[in-house]
């Protein structure tokens, strides 16, 4: 039986929230900064990443066993480099995120459980925006939802994100989710009411409010420059890590999330999207290339047709288009 897209959310914001209860136990216990262990490709990753995984990992597995699943970490590389005080601290964490006791063999086989050859797939990124959790800025816990590899559900929990952002100094924790026929939400991450969310309708270039990372390194900061200059975007421009920047056009507190690539060869990878896509497109926005396609999510664990990612509210995606094709030249 084909279970209903509410019946997965409701498990993937639960899972979502547990993790990022994870990962602000790791944050309360570390002096400074927490450690970052090394990582093939060079991002940075900590017991959190893990921590947050399992959780989520540990909730498919129990409801949904035979979903598959796309997830960024992998446990040899935790077992090879976490250390026992490392072992040791996730699973406290990870125990009392579930609220019973768990073992260390258990959470490295949350971590691992990769599920089954059913329509659904979970596209998870723990956390997503690692570096913005190391400076204790901005970072997502990123649930997506594909099925038959298109994203018709998502959850981003945002721990650190102002439930007002007029008001900096209002309490923080936010939870973003949405799928396909079902509209888009945020809720308190404590899990008080959630209340609907709509892109924005500002069409005026001059009032249109850009989103980009915060690492130049993971884009082309001058090209978006360029394209806003073209295009006449007014609104400012204004630098978040993570998915986040999904959750904040989706919520009409920004039009356009411009992505270009960090280099010719670079394909994002789907966990840095997907969650964040059925979210926006939930919302009444839309996302596509830079070139104007739909992502293609059915190609593994990276966006192999795919150059760069535009998301807007829709109403100045062509505009932001037109745009880059002549910023590119
Ligand atoms: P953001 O916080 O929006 O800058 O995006 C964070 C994500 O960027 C990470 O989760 C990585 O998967 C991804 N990333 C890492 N290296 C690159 C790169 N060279 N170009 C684009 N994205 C990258
Ligand atoms: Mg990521």
């Amino acid at each position: 039986m084909t279970p209903a897209l509410t019946d997965l959310l409701v498990v993937a914001r639960r899972a979502a929230r547990a993790a990022a209860a994870v990962c602000l136990g790791v944050l309360e216990e570390a002096p400074a900064a927490p450690d970052a262990m090394a990582k093939l490709g060079k991002e940075p990753v900590t017991v959190a990443d893990y921590g947050s995984q399992a959780v989520i990992l540990e909730a498919v597995a129990a409801a949904f066993p035979g979903h598959g699943v796309i997830a960024e970490e992998g446990a040899a590389h935790f077992a090879e480099h976490a250390g026992a005080a490392g072992g040791e601290q996730i699973v406290r964490l990870v125990g009392r995120a579930l609220g019973r006791a768990v073992t260390l063999e258990e959470v490295l086989g949350w971590i691992d459980h990769r599920g089954g050859a059913e329509p659904f797939t979970w596209v998870i990124d723990p956390i997503d925006g690692t570096k913005g959790f190391l400076r204790r800025d901005q970072f997502a816990v990123a649930v997506g939802l594909l099925h038959e590899g298109e994203p018709v559900a998502g959850v981003l929990a945002c721990p650190h994100l102002s439930l007002d952002p007029a008001d900096p100094g209002s309490s923080r924790g936010l939870l973003f989710w949405g799928g396909r026929g079902l509209g888009a939400f945020r809720e308190p991450l404590d899990g008080s009411r959630s209340q609907p969310i709509t892109v924005s309708d500002v069409a005026d270039p001059a009032r249109v409010r850009v989103l980009g990372s915060v690492e130049s390194a993971h884009g082309d900061p001058a090209l978006v420059q360029a394209v806003i200059d073209r295009a006449g975007l007014g609104g400012g421009w204004v630098r978040l890590d993570s998915q986040v920047k999904y959750g904040a056009v989706a919520s009409g507190m920004a039009e356009v999330y411009l992505r270009p690539r960090s280099r010719p060869d670079y394909r994002d990878c789907v966990w840095d999207h997907a969650a964040g896509a059925a979210v926006v497109e939930a919302a009444g926005g839309r996302v596509s290339d830079l070139d104007g396609a739909p992502l293609d999510f059915s190609r593994g664990a990276r966006l192999e047709a795919n150059r760069g990612v535009l998301v807007s509210n829709g109403r100045v995606h062509d505009r932001v288009l037109e745009a880059l094709a002549a910023a590119e030249g």
